[in-house]
């Protein structure tokens, strides 16, 4: 796709757009300021230099090298890769059991069944469950490498990548005195401070079964949201069983916990991608419980049922369509581990 920037001027200065291709989905942004024009360019080459840095599709990327060096030797890493991997650790540490960056052998698995839309074979996934180990990533901080220990392993950044580049972004438009942005990295929503009204942005949530619907919208400011869900990469077979792209690093098959949609509302973007990913995988139950040590999170949880289930702190803020159920969630003790 041709990346095309459109200007248009409103009353409270200048007001820039831009829609371009990366990290495999459409991406649009929209910054107010007198240098708008000048930090859109910046984002789109940086969100280009991260894909660069964590994309398995490209050849000399950091992640394709460690992968292509697993079981044999370690890599040297940028600094942002660095960081993410090491959040990402962080992370399937703190809540062990959902999510895993290494989950890149089993996504290759499903890829290519998903080409033939035959499921892989029970033996293939147990034999490649093995594979799917976070404690495996050997990362050295102060000299920034990283290595994997088995032959065969992979690391996948298909769930994170966007979240770092979402922090990223935020911290470059800055630079350029940029107050007020909402860019759309395909389902993944960052904004920086308000409307150039000072009103709060609104960011729609899809609705997980219809294409075109939302289910509510949540009002932020400076925040990310973000949303994992089953609709977004999905095959059916030929008894229409849906097929999905999140997977359960235990069973090796397309996560089954109940919910179809996790949206997180963080000012972190990077977390906020993390842990959607990981309370899709959770559960509603589990995911709750895990929220509690994570009180500056929020999150809307959509189960099969179509039920919608907000956190405390979205009350007042998120706006549901009038045909949806929400529910709320219990209020959280503020608690840190
Ligand atoms: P997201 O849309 O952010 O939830 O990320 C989904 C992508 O992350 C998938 O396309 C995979 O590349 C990867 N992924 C899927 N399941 C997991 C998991 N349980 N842990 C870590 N990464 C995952
Ligand atoms: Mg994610």
């Amino acid at each position: 796709m041709e990346c095309s920037v459109k200007e248009a001027r409103d009353e409270n200065g200048q007001r820039m757009m831009m829609t371009h291709l990366a990290m495999g989905t459409v991406m649009t942004h929209q910054a107010f300021g007198s240098r708008a024009e000048e930090s859109l360019m910046a984002v789109r080459g940086e969100i280009a230099r991260l894909e660069g840095l964590f994309s398995m599709f490209i050849f000399e990327s950091d992640i394709s090298r460690i992968n292509r060096s697993a079981g044999k030797k370690s890599e040297k890493i940028s600094p942002e890769t660095c960081t993410v991997l090491e959040e990402a650790v962080r992370f399937s540490r703190r809540f062990p059991g959902y999510f895993d960056v290494t989950l890149g052998p089993l996504v290759d698995l499903w890829r290519r069944a998903g080409e033939s839309f035959i499921p892989p074979a029970e033996e293939n996934i147990r034999k490649t469950i093995p594979l799917v180990n976070y404690r495996d990533i050997i990362l050295n901080i102060r000299e920034k490498t990283a290595a994997l220990r088995q032959v065969g392993q992979a690391i996948d950044l298909g769930g994170v990548g966007k979240g770092f580049a979402g922090d990223s972004l935020r911290r470059l438009l800055q630079n350029f005195d940029v107050t007020s942005a909402y860019s759309n990295l395909g389902g993944h929503v960052v904004t920086l401070g308000t409307k150039p009204d000072g009103s709060p942005w609104r960011v729609g949530i899809q609705h997980p079964r219809y294409t075109g619907r939302l289910i509510g919208s949540v009002s932020v400011e400076n925040k990310a949201v973000v949303t994992s869900g089953d609709y977004r990469r999905f095959t059916a077979d030929a008894q229409g069983k849906r097929y999905h792209h999140i997977l359960n690093p235990a069973t090796g098959y397309p996560s089954e916990s109940g919910l179809i949609s996790v949206s997180v509302v963080s000012e972190q973007s990077l977390q906020a991608d993390l842990l959607s990913t990981l309370l899709f995988v959770a559960g509603l139950k589990k995911g709750c419980n895990l929220l509690r040590r994570l009180p500056e999170m929020e999150a809307v949880f959509v189960d099969s049922e179509m039920n919608v289930f907000i956190t405390p702190g979205l009350q007042g803020r998120f706006r549901g369509d009038k045909n949806i159920q929400i529910h709320l969630l219990h209020e959280r003790k503020e608690r840190r581990t």
